[in-house]
């Protein structure tokens, strides 16, 4: 989850734990972005020494009553996959999930990214992104797997696995070897979708792969979203024989 010190968010760090605490969890993981990409917005927020703070200050505060961890959610870039390299190599977190949100620059939940472009043109630089984030070694923890989705123009039609299936078997296998562990966020069905990114059949076929652990989170900015849909959601993954490994946060530093 997020807090103020995320540009898309103005929940303060008691605000998301007191939240946590109201819906019965048992833990959370502030994963606050990290954008290193000089063109986009949110270039130069992050400032690793206040967030650290406040978060010791809430581990203090809420520890009796909530496991309380301070991590990163960090836009992998291949770009600038020195500069990710150098900042993971510089700070010490308790969890690093990495997650593609820009291509050419540009956000690929915006409708802008697809302005123009074909299918083609749209999807196969985002699964590409991707592989090269699993065979840089610095990502084990993928956010938002299917983000992509969000705004997919109308004249695309549904989205068919089938089409990307070579890509996404890839992405998941590199996965599987890398002992990596693949995040499902349900903040996709906040925004309207019936599934979490990834999808219930991107899930099955890194099932097939031969992946088997999962992590959940909802990825809130806001304290109303903290949690939400993961009763549902657990007990389908439950269904599936998929494992949500909270120890992957919790117990061990990664
Ligand atoms: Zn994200």
């Amino acid at each position: 989850m997020h807090s103020i010190y995320s540009p898309d968010s103005h929940a303060t760090m008691d605000e998301m734990c007191e939240a946590a605490i109201d819906a019965g969890l048992q833990g959370i993981c502030f994963t606050e972005h990290v954008d290193l990409d000089p063109h986009y917005y949110s270039y130069g927020s992050y400032d690793y020494a206040k967030i650290m703070k406040d978060a010791a200050r809430c581990k203090e505060k809420y520890g009796d009553r909530l496991i309380v961890r301070s991590g990163v959610e960090i836009t992998y870039l291949t770009d600038y996959a020195d500069d990710v390299r150098r900042f993971l190599d510089e700070h010490q977190f308790d969890y690093v999930l990495g997650s593609i949100h820009l291509i050419d620059h540009i956000f690929v939940g915006s409708e802008e990214h697809f302005i123009g472009k074909t299918e083609q043109e749209a999807y196969e630089p985002y699964w590409q992104e991707m592989i090269a984030m699993m065979e840089s070694g610095l990502i084990k923890r993928v956010g938002h797997m299917d983000y992509i989705k969000n705004n997919r123009p109308k004249e695309y039609g549904p989205f068919q696995l089938e089409r990307w299936e070579n890509y996404i078997t890839d992405i998941l296998h590199l996965i599987v070897e890398n002992e990596a562990t693949l995040e499902v966020n349900t903040s996709a069905i906040r925004r309207g979708f019936s599934e979490p990114y990834p999808s219930w059949e991107i899930l099955e076929l890194y099932k097939a792969v031969g992946g088997r652990r999962v992590t959940i989170g909802s990825d809130a900015h806001r304290p109303s979203d903290v949690g939400r849909h993961f009763s549902d959601v657990s007990k389908h993954l439950d269904q599936m024989g998929l494992v949500v490994c909270g120890e992957e946060i919790f117990c061990c530093r990664v």
